[in-house]
């Protein structure tokens, strides 16, 4: 196969092919591969899209079935028995067992549309322009979730400066401990003297996941979702890359038992990596007017269908939860342990299985991703210098893939920093 029949004839705007340049043809759980037949460890999972791994044997079957038997492919928002089953399901398996109640607005496909969706949604709802949103944060590609979004290089496009928007540092981006960091906040929010007028809604998210692997704490969430409700404002979070499962909970926000107001789901929702968008919205907010955000394709039923598969295979007990949530905790206590020899120049950061290597020197986190890369394994970097070797593993990986996996970025990290590799024992 020529790969140059990309480079020749397909836009400059491509990214994630730069960074792994092979021509990819077939993929299966952890695995993908090359039309030379060259193996993958999946470490990038569809940057988050592909959370139980690639061509699922009960979704596909699942497919293929709906397929085969003429089941409406795309519905828009038609009622259909595709979408009934879904809101079923997620109703039954998702809302009810953690005790929320959400209604369910099927957005345009993308995360980024169902981004913009809860940005009007909050400023229909409090009549107020602004909406706050925080350092490091990626909500999307769109004109309002650019805006909301804090890295320079991606709103360079925008070249406007789209009003309506407040920056605030999040956790981490400010000296002081969580007391004080919630303080200024508070401050800059509701002290006259600031000139910050009390916006609609507050936007974030409990991990940052391309914002470099930020992790909120529960106290720093729980601060700030008071905040919203103090200044009648309401909270987004945006669950696109850290929800189903991804950090060992199914929504990222269980962690620091917080309710949000608006919650944005995409990404893995749809089990297999097809298109799929949802906001939950508290029933109270759900002011929309029929047709208000609409869009052709918020019916993808086929979507659907593997979403209902994913959610009754993985979330019928809280068994995968618990699982993802040993697994991450046992990969970075391996990573933590195999890079010990370069404390100070290699932190291990995230939650769950969103894990990241940060290297003081940002280089080096590209440099591993190459050379993992030439060495099977699909790894991305991430955060506002692309310091941050980010392992987004499938969720289904095994455990003994995922662990030795583990030893061999940590080695690469530290051969790369020109320290010995120790040889661990098995
Ligand atoms: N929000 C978050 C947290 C994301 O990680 C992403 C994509 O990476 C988006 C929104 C945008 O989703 P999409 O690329 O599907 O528009």
């Amino acid at each position: 196969m020529v790969a140059t029949i990309f480079s020749e004839t397909e836009s400059e705007v491509r990214s994630y092919c730069r960074a792994f340049p092979a021509v990819f043809s077939q993929a299966k759980g952890a695995i993908l591969r090359d039309v030379d037949g060259k193996r993958y460890l999946d470490f990038f999972a569809g940057a988050g899209s592909l959370n139980y791994g690639h061509n699922d044997e009960d979704m596909v079957e699942a497919a293929v079935a709906y397929m085969r038997g003429d089941g409406i492919l795309n519905g828009l928002d038609l009622n259909t028995e595709a979408k009934a089953e879904f809101i079923e399901t997620f109703r039954d398996l998702i809302l009810r067992p953690r005790g929320l109640d959400y209604k369910l607005q099927f957005t345009g496909p993308t995360g980024a549309n169902a981004v913009e969706a809860a940005l009007k949604l909050a400023r229909k709802a409090t009549q107020r322009p602004d909406v706050a949103c925080f350092s490091g944060g990626y909500h999307g590609m769109s004109l309002g979730a650019l805006s909301v979004t804090a890295n320079a290089v991606k709103r360079a496009s925008l070249v406007v400066q789209v009003p309506g928007v407040v920056r605030l540092p999040f956790e981490g981006a400010i000296q002081g401990d969580v007391d004080s960091q919630l303080g200024v906040l508070r401050d800059m929010l509701c002290r006259p003297g600031f000139g910050i007028d009390a916006p609609a809604a507050f936007v974030l998210e409990c991990v940052q996941g391309e914002g470099g692997l930020n992790c909120a704490s529960a106290k720093w969430l729980q601060g700030v979702a008071a905040l919203a409700k103090q200044l009648g404002a309401l909270l987004i979070v945006d669950e696109i890359q850290t929800g189903c499962g991804r950090t060992g909970r199914f929504f990222s926000f269980e962690h620091a038992g917080i309710e949000p107001d608006i919650v944005c789901l995409s990404k893995s929702l749809s089990g297999a990596g097809l298109p799929f968008s949802l906001n939950l919205i508290k029933p109270e907010i759900d002011i929309w007017k029929p047709g208000e955000h609409n869009g052709t394709f918020r019916g993808n039923n086929l979507a659907m269908v593997m979403a209902t598969a994913a959610l009754k295979k993985y979330w019928s007990t809280p068994d995968f939860a618990l699982e993802v949530e040993s697994k991450g905790e046992e990969l970075a206590e391996t990573l933590r342990r195999a890079t010990a020899a370069a404390a100070g120049d290699v932190d291990v950061i995230g939650r769950g299985l969103m894990l990241g290597l940060r290297f003081r020197q940002p280089e080096h986190a590209r440099a591993a991703a190459r050379r993992l890369f030439d060495d099977g394994l699909l790894i991305e970097v991430c955060g506002p210098r692309n310091e941050v070797l980010k392992l987004m593993p499938v969720l289904t990986m095994e455990r003994r893939t995922l662990l030795s996996a583990a030893q061999r970025i940590a080695d690469c990290a530290l051969e790369l920093l020109g320290l010995a590799v120790e040889t661990t024992a098995a």
